[in-house]
């Protein structure tokens, strides 16, 4: 019976990393379809170029979300820093909803944020900036309109670049602001958030205006993923074979 939901991030799929591909699609043929709704959180590929590159991996996990959400899965799907460019037409060809930035959704009847991660991060003032300028639909529409040779260097020139600009920030800085928190569920008026992006995977505990709030870190994929499932009884994290 379908009445679980499970919630991961961050698998960074890659050509460079086939076997964490071949865990997620055989994740998708079988733990996935006991599940009643899957959320992916952002940064399912290391480097998404747009929905015109159908070269492997996308291929095969475009076909194989199709598959789960012909089974009866329902997949809704949040960009991350490395995704964003994932369109309507993927979600078409796969039948998986995009989310917005910042969702709340009815866990068994707890309202619950949903985000990626990253605009939790304010410390990182250079990432945001940066982040504001690639969001924009002008930015977008831009780089999607180069071909497809060009956008593959221009990733590989980026994840350069970023290996770069990261090796000179403390770990505070690339963390999530504790304020920044405070205010966002403040502001959505929910007493528990999801997110990944941050590689720190926990559950954390926290007070906010005298009320009990948990703060739920998904982990990144490749060494030892687990899937963070819900359902009326509560969580539990599971290891992915
Ligand atoms: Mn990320």
């Amino acid at each position: 019976m379908k009445n679980e939901t499970l919630f991961i991030s961050d698998l960074h799929i890659s050509s460079a990393q086939p076997e964490i591909t071949q865990r997620f699609l055989r994740f998708l043929q079988s733990r996935a379809r006991d599940a009643e709704r899957l959320y992916i959180l952002g940064d399912l590929f290391d480097a998404y170029l747009g929905d015109d590159d159908n070269l492997s991996p996308n291929r095969e996990i475009k076909s194989a979300f199709r598959r789960l959400t012909d089974s009866g899965t329902k997949v809704y799907f949040q960009h991350g820093n490395r995704d964003f460019l994932l369109g309507e037409r993927f979600a078409c060809e796969t039948g998986i909803s995009l989310l917005g930035d910042y969702e709340v959704i009815d866990l068994y009847g707890v309202p619950t944020l949903i985000t990626h991660g990253d605009l939790l991060c304010t410390d990182d003032l250079q990432y945001q900036r940066a982040r504001e300028r690639v969001r924009t639909e002008t930015w977008k529409q831009s780089a999607l309109s180069k071909p497809l040779w060009l956008r593959r260097l221009y990733a590989r020139w980026y994840r350069f670049k970023s290996g770069l600009d990261k090796r000179g920030k403390s770990t505070e800085i690339m963390d999530v602001n504790a304020e920044a928190v405070r205010t966002t569920m403040t502001r959505y008026g929910v007493e528990r958030l999801i997110h990944g992006h941050t590689h720190r995977p926990a559950v954390h505990e926290l007070e906010i205006e005298n009320k009990r709030c948990w703060r739920f870190v998904l982990p990144e994929w490749g060494n030892g993923e687990t899937v963070l499932c819900w359902n009326q009884e509560g969580f539990h994290t599971e290891a992915i074979e």
